[in-house]
C-alpha cells in the first residue's frame, strides 16, 4: 500500500483545497484506486481513497473537472472503477431528478419514524444507543462515533453500517439516512437516500446488501471483529411503486441585457463556468439551506463545511463581479431575499439548478415570490447534467454503459496517455 498521498486531510471548505486535494489524488486515481479503494484503514489513513466528496457535493469542484483532471494523466481504461465511482453521484442525482416522489416519501415516512421514537420507548433507547455509538458492536461503535466527530465515512463503512442499523439493530432505514444527513458533510439527497434504499433491498427490489463480520475484519485491515452480526436477513419490503420517470421540466430561458441578483447555495458553489449570457451581476446573494437536511439538529463538522464552502463562493464572486454578498438563512430568507434584489435593482435573479433534495421546495417558494414581484427568477443547468441525467431512467448498469459516450461528449480525450 502507498504512503505517498496524504493521509489524513484537511477539509477545508474552498475551492482551492478541493483543486489542490485532486491534484494530489490524481496519480493514484489508476491502480491504487482499483485495487485498495475498499479498505477502510481509518481516519488516520485515506490514502486509498480521493475523499473529494465534500468538495463535489457542494460543487466547489464539479465532477466534470475532477474527469477532466483524471482524463489529462490517464486513459479511461486505466481508470475506469474511479471514474465510474463519480459517475454513480450524476447517476443517482439523475434518478431521483425524474422521481421526486421519492424524496417527499422519505420525508413523511422519517418524520413519523421520528415521533415513535419519541412515543416508544423499545424504538428510542435503540435509537439513541446506535447514534452515540452503544451498541457494543464494535466498528458500528466507531463509525457512529467518526461520523460525528470527522463529517466523513468511507463508502464500504457507510454500506456495513447501513446494513447493521437496518438488518442486526432492525432500526427503521429512513432514521439511519436522517442520521448520516445531519452529519456528513457530502450530505446529497440523493446519493443517501438512494443508497440507504439500495443497502435495505428497496431500490432494486428484493436485493439488499448484508455486512458479513468476516469481511469487515478483512477490509479494515484487521480493526474490528465485530459479534452477532445478522448475516441472513432477508431484504426490506415496502409497497411503494416508483413513478415513471419524469423528464424534468424545461429550464426558464436567460433574459437578455438585465440586472441581476447571483444567488449562490450549497448545491454549486463554483459560478466561474456558468454563462450568465448578456445580464449584469447587480447584486449576489448566498443562501443556507442546511437546516432543511433534517428536523433534527445538523452536526458540526456538516454545517462548518456548508458555511464555509458559501463564504469561500460569496468571497470569489465579490471578487469577481465587485460589492458585497448578503447571506440568508432561516425562515425570513425568502421575503428577506425578493426583496434585497428588488432594492438593488435586479430585474432577474439568476442561481446554478438545485436538485431534487431537501432545497428544491423553498426553491420553486422563491421563484414564486420573484415572480410576485415582477422578477424573473432563473435556474441555470450545467450541461453535464443535462446529458447524463436523461439516461438515469433504469440501473446502474445501463447508465454505465453511456459514460465513454458522456466523457467524448463533453471534449474528453478517452484514449488518453496510460
Ligand atoms: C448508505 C450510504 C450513504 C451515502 N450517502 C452519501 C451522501 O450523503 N453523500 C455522498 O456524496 N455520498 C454518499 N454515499 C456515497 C459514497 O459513500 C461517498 O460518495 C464516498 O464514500 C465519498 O468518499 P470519497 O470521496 O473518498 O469517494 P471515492 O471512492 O474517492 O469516489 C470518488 C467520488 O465518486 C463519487 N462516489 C463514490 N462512490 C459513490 C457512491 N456509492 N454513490 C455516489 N457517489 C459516489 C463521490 O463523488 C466521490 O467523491 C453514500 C453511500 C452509502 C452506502
Amino acid at each position: 500500500m502507498t504512503d505517498l498521498l496524504t493521509r489524513t486531510i484537511k477539509f477545508d471548505a474552498t475551492r482551492k483545497a478541493g483543486l489542490d486535494r485532486l491534484d494530489s489524488f490524481v496519480p493514484f486515481a489508476a491502480t491504487t484506486y482499483r485495487t485498495e479503494r475498499n479498505f477502510d484503514y481509518g481516519p488516520a489513513n485515506r490514502s486509498n481513497v480521493s475523499a473529494l466528496s465534500p468538495w463535489v457535493r457542494h460543487r466547489l469542484l464539479t465532477e466534470q473537472e475532477i474527469c477532466a483532471r483524471v482524463m489529462q494523466d490517464f486513459a479511461l481504461s486505466s481508470t475506469e472503477k474511479f471514474i465510474q465511482e463519480v459517475f454513480w453521484r450524476t447517476y443517482w442525482k439523475g434518478w431521483l431528478e425524474m422521481r421526486p416522489s421519492v424524496w417527499s416519501v422519505y420525508e413523511t415516512v422519517r418524520m413519523k419514524a421520528l415521533k415513535r421514537t419519541q412515543t416508544n420507548g423499545n424504538m428510542r433507547s435503540g435509537y439513541n444507543a446506535a447514534i452515540e455509538g452503544n451498541t457494543g458492536i464494535d466498528c458500528f461503535d466507531a463509525w457512529a462515533k467518526e461520523l460525528v466527530e470527522t463529517g466523513y465515512l468511507h463508502n464500504h463503512a457507510r454500506m456495513w453500517f447501513a446494513s447493521i442499523w437496518i438488518f442486526t439493530l432492525r432500526l427503521d432505514w429512513t432514521l439511519g439516512a436522517d442520521f448520516f444527513l445531519r452529519h456528513l458533510m457530502d450530505a446529497d439527497a440523493a446519493s443517501n437516500t438512494l443508497s440507504w434504499r439500495w443497502v435495505g433491498g428497496l431500490q432494486t427490489k428484493g436485493k439488499h446488501y448484508l455486512a458479513r463480520a468476516s469481511n469487515i475484519h478483512k477490509f479494515t485491515d484487521g480493526r474490528f471483529n465485530p459479534q452477532g452480526l445478522n448475516e441472513k436477513a432477508g431484504p426490506l419490503e415496502d409497497d411503494f411503486a416508483f413513478d415513471q420517470p419524469v423528464p424534468p421540466k424545461p429550464h426558464t430561458p436567460l433574459p437578455l441585457g438585465k440586472k441581476a441578483m447571483l444567488l449562490i447555495t450549497e448545491d454549486d458553489c463554483t459560478f466561474e463556468q456558468l454563462s450568465f449570457g448578456t445580464n449584469e451581476i447587480c447584486s449576489i446573494a448566498t443562501w443556507n439551506l442546511s437546516d432543511g437536511r433534517s428536523p433534527l439538529k445538523i452536526g458540526n463538522a456538516a454545517s462548518d463545511f456548508t458555511r464555509g464552502a458559501l463564504t469561500n463562493a460569496a468571497n470569489r464572486a465579490c471578487e469577481k463581479f465587485g460589492g458585497n454578498t448578503t447571506s440568508f438563512t432561516g425562515n425570513n430568507a425568502i421575503e428577506n431575499m425578493a426583496t434585497e434584489a428588488y432594492d438593488a435593482g435586479a430585474e432577474c435573479v439568476m442561481a446554478p439548478f438545485t436538485a431534487q433534495g431537501w432545497a428544491r421546495a423553498p426553491m420553486s417558494q422563491l421563484a414564486a415570490k420573484c415572480t410576485e414581484r415582477g422578477i424573473v427568477f432563473c435556474e441555470i443547468p450545467r450541461d453535464w447534467d443535462t446529458q447524463a441525467w436523461s439516461h438515469a431512467t433504469k440501473g446502474f448498469f445501463p447508465f454505465k454503459k453511456q459514460i465513454p459516450q458522456l466523457m467524448l461528449n463533453a471534449g474528453f480525450d478517452i484514449k488518453g496517455k496510460r
